[in-house]
């Protein structure tokens, strides 16, 4: 059903919410435009792991198969010691017709979406940030930073961790320092690394994610106090240093690190926006509501299952008021167990690295359940592929 109050939408940020939004706007014949902040597109060519749930949610655009057949699928993880002794093993909980993981570099995901989002009349702006939002009673005014000004009927905020929008409509908003950095590393894959190994040191967890037929990247998690400064030229020493007590498997693609540019680090930031997200016609959708540490895999998971929930709630054509209340009644729990349960694993294993893990905490059985609440039903029971 066409929404008789949401004709014109303005999405702040071109990530994955924000191309996704405009896909799903689009589908329900939605006007939107899109500013994004930098000139070129420049997304960094690591991998992302798509659990089931996020895979439903692209399947109601259409991309679920694209991503799958660009990427790479199996059915879960290996846990080894540092030196390469199985620990356990296990398949992801999963959704019927789904893969238990989908591996797939960003880039590539990224080309997916611009595909589609080019397939629809959305304008993209670029090099084009937001300079002043003032709500109307019937929409909100909005000036672009190219000199473009309107009314919109609503205007999303899907500017990531930093988000300008938030802080235009909510203020500051803290985000809570982890204590951890990720440090990735784009590898070639050999056809019998299938699943994803993950190997526990006594200071740093690395994993191996494969992403496509012939590519896999190497994850590695370390504690950073202090969040110190990286220097861009060290990052391949300052990476193969924290990953000198693995044996095995990781100690031979350590030789492999040469080249300091190709290795991306970021430190682990959290928060989570108190409800509601939206103040009259802006909401924040994404990083800009929820920035969650990676270890769920879940980030762009409810990024994308935000404005998928968003686009079917308009389908409903009931106020605008209304429509953004159930879309907090929807999102927030989901979003809410993902931050707190992800900060949870940052600090078992920040525990187990000071020799501090209590005994009787089952890290994998965690990860599971927490998945496998994921993989339940959500909006208007989304279809099996
Ligand atoms: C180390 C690491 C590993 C991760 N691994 C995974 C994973 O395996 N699986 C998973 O699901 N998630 C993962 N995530 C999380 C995931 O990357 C994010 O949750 C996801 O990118 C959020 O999407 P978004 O659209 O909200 O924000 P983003 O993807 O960050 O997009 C924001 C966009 O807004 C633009 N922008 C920023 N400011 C402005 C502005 N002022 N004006 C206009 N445009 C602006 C940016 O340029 C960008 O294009 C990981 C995150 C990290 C840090």
């Amino acid at each position: 059903m066409t929404n008789e109050h949401v004709k014109k939408v303005l999405i702040v940020g071109g990530g994955i919410s924000g191309l996704t939004a405009a896909i799903a706007l689009a589908k329900n014949g939605i006007r939107a435009e899109i500013a994004e902040k930098t000139s070129e597109w420049n997304v960094y060519g690591v991998g992302i792991i798509q659990p089931p749930n996020a895979l439903r949610a692209l399947n109601e655009i259409g991309l679920a198969k694209e991503c799958m057949k660009q990427g790479f699928s199996y059915s879960g993880f290996d846990y080894y010691t540092a030196q390469g002794h199985l620990l356990n093993d296990g398949d992801c909980p999963t959704i019927e017709g789904y893969p238990g993981v989908n591996g797939i570099s960003r880039k590539k995901l990224h080309n997916i979406l611009l595909d589609a989002v080019h397939q629809t009349e959305t304008k993209i702006y670029m090099g084009t940030t937001v300079s002043r939002i003032e709500p109307l009673p019937e929409g909100v005014f909005v000036e672009l930073s190219n000199g473009i000004s309107g009314q919109y009927d609503l205007l999303l905020g899907s500017d990531g961790a930093n988000s300008i929008v938030r802080k235009m409509i909510f203020g500051d908003v803290p985000q809570q320092y982890c204590g951890q950095g990720v440090w990735r590393y784009t590898l070639p894959r050999p056809k019998d690394i299938a699943r994803g190994l993950f190997y526990y040191g006594r200071k740093a967890k690395a994993g191996l994610v494969p992403m496509s037929d012939d590519k896999m990247y190497l994850l590695v998690t370390t504690p950073e106090p202090g969040n110190p400064k990286m220097p861009a030229d060290q990052l391949h020493t300052l990476l193969k240093e924290r990953i000198s007590e693995f044996g095995g498997i990781i100690k031979e693609y350590a030789d492999q690190i040469t080249d300091p540019s190709q290795v991306v680090y970021r430190p682990i930031f959290s928060h989570l926006i108190p409800q509601p997200w939206y103040k009259g016609r802006v909401l924040l959708v994404g990083d800009a509501a929820h920035g969650t540490a990676p270890h769920l895999g879940q980030g762009a998971s409810l990024a994308i299952e935000d404005v998928i929930v968003l686009a079917e709630l308009l389908k409903r054509n009931l106020s605008i008021e209304n429509t953004l209340d159930q879309f907090m009644q929807e999102r927030f729990e989901r979003s809410r167990l993902i931050v707190e349960h992800s900060d949870q694993l940052v600090k078992w294993e920040l525990d187990a690295w000071k020799g501090n893990l209590q005994k009787d905490v089952n890290i994998t059985d965690y990860v599971n359940e927490t998945l496998a609440e994921m993989n339940k039903p959500i909006i208007s029971k989304l279809s099996t592929l």
